[in-house]
């Protein structure tokens, strides 16, 4: 599929589907950091984490433009899963069991997704496969609602982390050797992190210096 140039280049930085899907809204506090705006850009994140198979986009693309109604409802749908998995995992990183509100949301969701895996044949192996022959605008949410109960129940779980960085709320999987990753990406958050210890110590060493040469008194 061709890149496409007018949508989000999302950052995969959490290295697991659900973890990423939670991290389309990159500072909860500001909605202009919410990349999920329109039913095209659940197309975009599908697409771009290789969840969608052959020409599946354009017919969900087809049907959300025929129907902006049930396109909307989708997204709306879209939403409340992420903001459902971004609370379900951040508890778990603040060593705190999820609301069972929030679990309750995740099961409601979850039949509809794991009824429409199948065993599929492909070049002489057996692998998982969705069956959507009526292209349901939600099944761009069918593998990252499997992505979240597999990483739910197993030990990784442990690994999650919520980005150190202030005002960040990515959540990624540790998967460094000594489990120490601290940032989301130290492009971002970890760079900055160091610019303003950086700042801390040089207004620090200046004030130091100020109150040296305030003790030192004028000489002369
Ligand atoms: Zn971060």
């Amino acid at each position: 599929m061709e890149e496409d140039q007018h949508s989000h280049s999302f950052d995969l930085s959490g290295g697991v589907l659900c973890l990423d899907f939670a991290n389309t809204w990159s500072d909860r506090g500001r909605p202009d950091t919410d990349h999920l705006r329109e039913y095209s850009d659940l197309l975009a994140f599908a697409r771009q984490t290789g969840a969608l198979r052959g020409n599946e986009e354009d017919r969900l693309a087809g049907r959300a433009a025929g129907d902006p109604q049930a396109a909307a409802a989708a997204l709306a749908q879209a939403c409340d899963l992420r903001e459902d998995l971004y609370r379900i995992f951040s508890a778990i990183t603040a060593s705190r069991a999820p609301a069972d509100s929030d679990l309750e949301r995740l099961n409601a969701a979850l039949p509809e997704a794991f009824s429409r895996l199948r065993l599929q044949s492909r070049g002489g192996d057996l692998v998982w496969a969705w069956a959507a022959p009526d292209d349901p605008l939600e099944a761009p949410l069918w593998p990252i609602l499997r992505s979240a109960a597999e990483l739910l129940t197993s030990e990784e779980r442990k690994q999650v982390r919520e980005c150190a960085g202030t005002a960040c709320t990515w959540l990624f999987l540790d998967r460094s050797r000594n489990r120490s990753r601290r940032w989301c990406s130290m492009e971002s958050c970890g760079n900055r992190a160091k610019a303003r210890r950086h700042y801390r110590r040089r207004s620090e060493t200046d004030k130091d210096q100020a109150r040296s040469s305030a003790g030192g008194g004028t000489s002369g």
